[in-house]
């Protein structure tokens, strides 16, 4: 075999890329650098089905080990990559070992942001990027544990809603007025938090943790308007930052991100970026952005693999992705944002509800509860652009809906 790809970071989009290349009748050599012990797995069970029962994870994991032995995918778990030296074509491991490369793949994904105002409080508070972290969570969490979520963000609320079907009484503090204010419709956002509530969740919007002490057996929690909280745990949920330092070091473009043209390919075109740490243009929508998604992290892993086998794919692709809470599914595509002509289908809360954002004749964003068929359909309506017919959404229910639901 000749010198290949080597891809930094074992996780989804790491692992798929590999696995997409072979697809694609790659014969070179493939080397995954992970800095996990696992072989590549998906994440979203993490905040979900791993914390309701013990043997989960195995479910996650995106291929058994001996397909990967099949492959003939090398991988370097437990090896952080800390350099890329561009002119040797090199990668050092922080292990002193270096891999050489033809093409370089950076799937390196996001660190959980950390939450300063906890300061030294380190006994008791966790972050959800990784299994290990799932574990801890998943053994710690039981009836009557008073848990305090910080971020109502979608990792904060799927955590919420797996504590308090485990019989844990969960507090939420979110800092914006009302829970997943960038990505959730108002309404939306508001039948959700009416959900948790009465689940049994507290939500407390609009405050912020000021400061944390070890306090008896657990930690007490000041927020900004004096009020204090006792929690046994306490998850912080406040979003991630991508991990592009080592691009950065290496003088790639990075800018919260690293910045991919429409082929993958960073500043650098032997060296491509996927997944959630790559920011790309979005011919669709005509903006650039990152994407935290499942979906993203699959289609940026097939193209960038076509690419590297000599194809000349563009990613484009419409942003999708969802979310399980209690027995609801929610599912997003597109960009469903203030000031768009909105028509809906059904009541919100009630399963088979659907809302279109439109600008003009076209499909913008869709939001579905419980119709992932639909959703389908949406994305494929927005990605060829076609106009929408608006007698024919009226023949099948749509009604306009007349009061302002702001993003
Ligand atoms: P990751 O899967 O995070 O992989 C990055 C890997 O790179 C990690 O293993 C990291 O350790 C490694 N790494 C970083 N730096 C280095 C280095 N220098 N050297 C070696 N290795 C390195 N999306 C949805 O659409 N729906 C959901 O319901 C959903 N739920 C989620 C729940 C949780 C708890 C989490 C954390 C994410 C969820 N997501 C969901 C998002 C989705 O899982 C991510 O978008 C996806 O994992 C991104 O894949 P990635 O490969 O870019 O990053």
């Amino acid at each position: 075999m000749q010198r290949g790809v080597v891809i930094v970071g074992g996780g989804h989009a790491g692992g798929r890329v590999a696995e997409r290349l072979r697809a694609q009748g790659f014969k070179d050599t493939i080397d995954v650098i992970g800095s996990e012990t696992e072989l590549p797995y998906e994440r979203p069970p993490l905040s979900k089905a791993c914390l309701l029962g013990p043997d989960l994870i195995a479910n996650a994991y995106l291929l058994p080990e001996q397909r990967w032995r099949d492959l003939e995918v090398t991988f370097h778990l437990g090896n952080e990559a800390v350099a890329i030296d561009r002119a040797a074509r090199r990668v050092h491991l922080d292990n002193g070992r270096h891999l050489a490369y033809r093409h370089l793949v950076l799937a390196t994904g996001l660190s959980p942001r950390r939450l300063d105002a906890l300061g030294p409080v380190a006994s008791g508070v966790s972050y959800l990027r990784d299994f290990a972290d799932a574990g801890r969570l998943r053994d710690r969490l039981r009836p009557g544990l008073r848990l305090l979520i910080i971020g109502a963000g979608l990792i904060g609320l799927e955590v919420a809603a797996s504590a308090v079907s485990r019989g844990s009484h969960v507090t939420i503090i979110e800092a914006a007025p009302r829970p997943l204010t960038r990505l959730f419709p108002q309404a939306l956002s508001h039948w959700l938090s009416q959900v948790h509530q009465e689940a049994g969740a507290r939500i407390l919007c609009g405050r912020m943790v000021v400061d944390a002490v070890a306090w008896e057996e657990g930690v007490r929690v000041t927020l900004d308007d004096g009020r204090m909280i006792m929690a046994d745990e306490i998850l912080v949920a406040i979003g991630g930052q991508p991990n592009d330092n080592l691009a950065q070091r290496a003088g790639l473009t990075v800018d919260d991100g690293i910045v991919v043209n429409e082929f993958g390919q960073t500043s650098d075109p032997d060296i491509f970026a996927i997944g959630d740490v790559a920011r790309h243009h979005n011919e669709i929508f005509a903006r650039g952005w990152r994407l935290e998604s499942w979906r993203n992290a699959e289609d940026m892993a097939a193209v960038v693999a076509a690419n590297l086998c000599g194809l000349r794919q563009a990613y484009r692709e419409v942003p999708w992705f969802w979310t399980d809470q209690y027995d609801w599914n929610i599912q997003i595509a597109g960009v469903p944002a203030a000031g768009a002509d909105i028509l809906t289908r059904g009541e919100m809360g009630q399963r088979g509800h659907l809302a279109y954002y439109c600008d003009g004749r076209h499909l913008r964003g869709a939001v579905g509860i419980g119709c992932g068929r639909d959703i389908r359909i949406a994305r494929e309506i927005m990605r060829s652009g076609a106009a929408i017919d608006r007698s024919d959404l009226a023949k099948r229910g749509f009604v306009s809906q007349a009061e302002p639901v702001g993003a």
